[in-house]
């Protein structure tokens, strides 16, 4: 059989990253003085160790990039920002002021996005559970509410008998792209036919308009070919419920999950090789829907892309405080941040640079953060030149799901910065003191211990 032809896609080749024999591992050295054009040395001087460096300038240029890359080949795009990937209010106005919708996925996110400022409208709400109060508010205000199970379908059947009024849906649905183990868990799944009992079931109640779906694979997903697969079964699945059902549906959101340039464990090649490029990405997606929409109709193809956005602008900052030679032979340094900030260090091996050249042969070493627990690792196996006491090393890409996803665990967390793009400097989270810690703690009377002493 003939082969289908596929349009070439011109890829920027980074040469100089590795070679046959490999990265150079005795004297090349990763040495990083700024961020942006800001010293690591004023940033540590001014904001303290650990500190965490987020760049404006890179989050909008990933942002553009990845926009461009789908509006340059189809004309009816919307990106919503995945909001649990970073929620920290800077770095959502900046992707708000870029265009992006919020995509929240809890009470606590709808809250969040419509503290900022942000309408409801312009608020895509997922997630597997949203409480009926919220819903109530989501559904007045007029966010693109996708539903994720039948007892939604109930919940938001009241809400509606309440206000008095149809509400506009869309529905999460799950489906085999290839990707394994396959995400099943939410929405209702293409291939057994539940989708299209969730849709008489809407229609049946008569109180819900349908008008979306929404599907999210996975996260960190290598594979074009997946998306080419969502995206062809959305839309065959959008003509049949339009066909069957009357419905018109407006917007095709195939979710997130582009991955960033990060690397994960146990991959060889560097991310700028393994990775396919999002010019791969958005070639794919806006051929399928090419291959299969009707002439002349363009239905909203919604992404909502996090750490694919902002992962490579996040930068930390750690102080070596103290090395050792572990009984096996090899080097440790303590850092002073751990797995309670790099949550994603379970998974990813990050760049790890110094903020100065030193002398010496390098050795693999491992680097452990602060905390009194075997499992806070940031890095087992990182070829580095013998580290003085003090040197900063500088942890990337670290923006997306640490700053959401970090614990406040033993240490306080430290101050987030953004590296704005005219050159200054403003530190959008502060670094917590006990009163964080403490402030929605009660110490019942009984046991105050001046109480204790009195008695
Ligand atoms: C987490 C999530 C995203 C973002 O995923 P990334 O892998 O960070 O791009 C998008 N949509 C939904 C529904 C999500 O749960």
């Amino acid at each position: 059989m003939k082969k289908p032809y596929e349009k070439p896609v011109i890829t920027k080749v980074e040469t100089g990253l590795m070679n046959k024999f490999g990265n150079a591992p005795y004297y090349a050295r990763k040495v990083r003085t700024a961020i942006d054009g800001v010293s690591i040395d004023a940033l540590v001087q001014q904001f303290g160790s650990p500190l965490f460096v987020l760049s404006e300038r890179q989050l909008r240029e990933n942002y553009r990039k990845l926009y461009r890359a789908f509006a340059a080949r189809y004309p009816n795009v919307q990106f919503g920002w995945s909001y649990k990937t970073n929620y920290l209010q800077a770095v959502c106005a900046v992707l708000h002021q870029e265009g992006a919708f919020a995509e929240v996925v809890s009470l606590m996110e709808y809250e969040k996005a419509r503290r900022l400022g942000i309408p409801g409208e312009k608020i895509i709400f997922n997630g597997p559970y949203k409480p009926v109060e919220i819903l109530e508010q989501a559904a007045a205000e007029g966010a693109l509410i996708n539903i994720d199970h039948f007892d939604e379908i109930a919940d938001l059947e009241a809400v509606a008998k309440k206000l008095g009024k149809q509400i506009r849906v869309g529905i999460r649905v799950n489906m085999d792209t290839g990707i394994y183990p396959q995400w099943s868990r939410f929405g209702f799944n293409l291939e057994t036919g539940q989708v299209m009992d969730a849709v008489k079931r809407i229609q049946a109640g008569g109180h819900l308009v349908l008008t979306g779906l929404h599907c999210h694979i996975g996260t960190f997903i290598m594979e074009p070919d997946a998306y080419a697969q969502e995206t062809a079964k959305l839309v065959q699945l959008k003509y049949s419920i339009e066909e069957h059902f009357g419905y018109q549906i407006e917007f095709l959101d195939i979710g997130g999950g582009l991955p960033s340039r990060n690397r994960l464990k146990g991959t060889y090649l560097p991310p700028e090789i393994l990775l396919p490029s999002v010019e791969e990405y958005a070639e794919k997606i806006t051929q399928a829907l090419y291959d299969h929409l009707k002439p002349g109709d363009f239905p909203t193809l919604v992404l909502e892309n996090g750490r694919a956005i902002v992962d490579e602008a996040g930068y930390l900052i750690t102080t070596v405080v103290a090395s050792k030679r572990l009984p096996d032979g090899r080097k440790a340094y303590i850092a002073d941040a751990g797995v309670n900030l790099l949550f994603t260090a379970f998974w990813y091996k990050f760049t790890v640079e110094m903020d100065r050249d030193l002398p010496g042969v390098n050795e693999s070493c491992v680097i452990y953060g602060p905390l009194c627990m075997n499992i806070d690792v940031l890095d087992e196996g990182t070829s580095l030149p013998p580290l003085e006491r003090g040197t900063r090393l500088i942890f990337s890409p670290v923006g997306a799901y640490n700053q959401t996803q970090w614990m406040q665990f033993i240490e306080y967390r430290p101050s987030v910065v953004m590296v704005m793009e005219d050159g200054t400097v403003e530190v959008i989270r502060e670094q917590e003191d006990l009163s964080d810690i403490e402030r929605r703690e009660r110490l019942p009377e009984k046991l105050q211990l001046n109480s204790i002493a009195a008695e």
